[in-house]
């Protein structure tokens, strides 16, 4: 399970722009067409999420993600650590 925030940078255009997906490719500068790598690489797949009633979610990126993250929701939590100490057991760090 994995889901990236790809940042880009074309070095002919200097022209920077960022995608997401499920792991980290090289993708085409908007203006010039070329393939570039990315040059920084966040990691999504995790996710702790306070929602308006002040409960925390965990949200996760499974296996079966390609296109689109489809996070899976757990919880609620009453509060961030708790779902920490869920997603620990379950052996997903951030
Ligand atoms: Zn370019």
């Amino acid at each position: 399970m994995a889901w990236f925030l790809n940042r880009y940078q074309c070095t002919r255009c200097d022209v920077e722009w960022e995608d997401e997906y499920s792991c980290m490719v090289d993708d085409e500068c908007p203006q010039c067409g070329r393939d570039f790598s990315p040059y920084d690489s966040i990691d999504k797949t995790f996710a702790f999420v306070e929602d308006d009633r002040g409960v925390f979610m965990v949200e996760i990126s499974p296996d079966t993600a390609e296109y689109d993250p489809a996070y899976e929701a757990f919880g609620p939590f009453a509060d961030r650590k708790i779902a920490e100490a869920f997603a620990a057991d379950r052996g997903w760090s951030l």
